[in-house]
């Protein structure tokens, strides 16, 4: 007997398992959306490693059908595009929102049966464009590429980015920019925003059934619980606090904190203006548009929690029946978020000073680092990098204040039951060698997008997908830039 072998030419072949969890929600919370046709898709950088721990492969695609799969123009079987609904406080004032520019195809089930979203970010207009073009330039959306990849590199929980296609169109901004799409894969999309849509709409009931979502979805320990709304709240603060004590850990300014850009999930989200800290200052913004800092580094853990607060406004209907004691109990759960910041984040410094165990003074220990750091202009990255060395190289290190310092923390390492070689190994653990730096950032995205050269780009997401190793060349990578304090970012529109 012949067999006949059937090849079905669809995008099976590639792993795809489609759901369509959140087109099944209230119709209040999307928009059916369709990818605009564009010109001449063209495939600009793939995430094959991401597209392996999803279940995916897309070699045994030709570079065209790639190209039109990323670029919305050819949809994966079992996908229903829509774009999201959601408000947001944007610099503390309140607006109506969602998605202007990015369309969700619909959430792909991984092999260990978790879901994540599928979005394509500059697919063309929405609902809720307004007056904006839903596109986006390629220089943003290759930097959020860059920057998502190499904060998972680093192990701060965030978004991912699985491919970015050129349209072959020029989207207007100041100037004419190469039009580009970023696929971008995430826990879910849904923000404190979301939340804050449904409740400027007086919805209690959808919100309810919004809150039920989003806790089946991050939070499935809860479902069950006697107290599933406040125990919600309190869950989404505790992966904040954690989320950005992990960001202050490594220097990250994310650069717009707006609650639109807050996921529930706990997951990083939305890079747009985000840099990289180099000299340790709490002050530091690179956001062109930030003029009264909201959003630097140092107020990063106060804007969570104001956000926090903003979420727990929206969810007070569901906390008690009794208003006065949802606020109760909302205000309780606020009001520990200071602290709960603070063990995230001393904890996360004891391991950057290889100290396993906690004495009292520790605080105290890293704060006179960080005061030296600031009064010196000492790079943030490297001196905790420096610190793991058996050597310190470098004038700076002879300062009779730091030497202080130092004579302190050997002190307080001779307490720890481990040796220092040791404790230096923990060090460089969780102290990286390189991150993106600003200088470096430019340069790749100068070359892909003037010279059509992503080999720069690849480059460096080789060299930050090993954060913690330092290899041999690391050193053009980890030296800070020498005009820092020029340096701007700008809102990815
Ligand atoms: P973002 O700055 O990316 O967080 O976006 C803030 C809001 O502006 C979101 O609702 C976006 O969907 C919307 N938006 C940003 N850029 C565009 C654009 N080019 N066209 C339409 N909407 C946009
Ligand atoms: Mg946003």
């Amino acid at each position: 007997m012949t067999t006949l072998t059937i090849t079905v030419a669809d995008h099976d072949e590639t792993g795809w398992r489609f759901d369509n969890t959140y087109s099944r929600l209230p119709e209040v919370l999307f928009a059916p959306a369709i990818p605009a046709r564009v010109r001449a898709p063209r495939v600009s950088i793939l995430n094959d490693r991401l597209a392996l721990e999803l279940g995916l492969t897309f070699s045994t695609l030709s570079s065209e059908a790639a190209a039109s799969l990323f670029a919305g123009q050819d949809l994966p079987n079992g996908c229903q595009p829509i774009a999201q609904a959601y408000a947001g406080h944007q610099y503390g004032g309140f607006t109506m929102l969602g998605d202007g520019r990015a369309i969700l195809l619909g959430e792909h089930r991984i092999t260990s049966g978790r879901l994540v979203d599928i979005q394509l970010k500059g697919a063309g207009q929405t609902h809720y464009s307004r007056r904006g073009d839903g596109r986006a330039a390629l220089g943003p959306m290759l930097r959020e590429y860059l920057i998502s990849e190499a904060m998972a590199a680093l192990g701060i929980p965030t978004t991912r980015s699985l491919a970015v296609v050129t349209t072959g169109e020029k989207v207007h901004r100041a100037s004419a920019l190469r039009g580009a799409i970023l696929t971008r894969v995430a826990a879910s999309h849904i923000r404190v925003g979301t939340f804050e849509y449904l409740s400027a709409l007086q919805d209690v009931p959808n919100l309810r059934v919004l809150a039920d979502y989003a806790i089946e979805r991050h939070y499935p320990e809860l479902v069950d619980g006697p107290q599933k709304y406040v125990e919600f709240f309190r869950a989404v603060t505790d992966r904040q606090a954690s989320l950005i004590a992990r960001w202050q850990l490594i220097g990250f300014i994310h650069g717009v904190m707006n609650t639109d850009n807050m996921a529930i999930s706990g997951e990083t989200i939305d890079y747009g203006p985000c840099a990289f800290m180099n000299a340790y200052d709490p002050d530091t913004v690179f956001s062109s548009i930030d003029h009264a800092g909201r959003y630097r580094y140092g107020n990063q853990p106060r804007i969570a929690q104001w956000n926090l607060a903003r979420l727990a406004e929206t969810l007070l209907p569901l906390l008690d029946s009794d208003p006065e004691k949802a606020v109760t109990s909302a205000t309780e759960i606020l009001g520990e978020y200071p602290a709960l910041f603070e063990r995230y984040w001393l904890g996360g410094m004891r391991k950057k000073l290889g100290l396993q165990t906690a004495e009292a003074a520790d605080e105290d220990l890293v704060r006179k680092l960080l005061d030296w750091m600031q009064n010196s202009r000492a790079d943030f990255t490297n001196t905790f990098r420096d610190l793991s060395s058996e050597e310190l190289v470098g004038d700076r290190y002879r300062d009779p204040d730091f030497l202080t310092w130092y004579s302190r923390w050997q002190l307080r390492l001779n307490r720890e039951a481990r040796s220092k070689t040791s404790a230096y190994a923990l060090m460089r653990a969780v102290n990286p060698a390189v991150i993106p730096r600003n200088h470096r950032v430019e340069e790749a995205l100068s070359a892909a997008e003037d010279r059509d050269d992503l080999s720069v780009m690849h480059q460096l997401l080789a060299v930050l997908g090993a954060p913690y190793e330092g290899g041999t060349d690391s050193t053009r990578y980890r030296d800070p830039p020498s005009d820092d304090g020029d340096y701007r970012t700008f809102c990815g529109t």
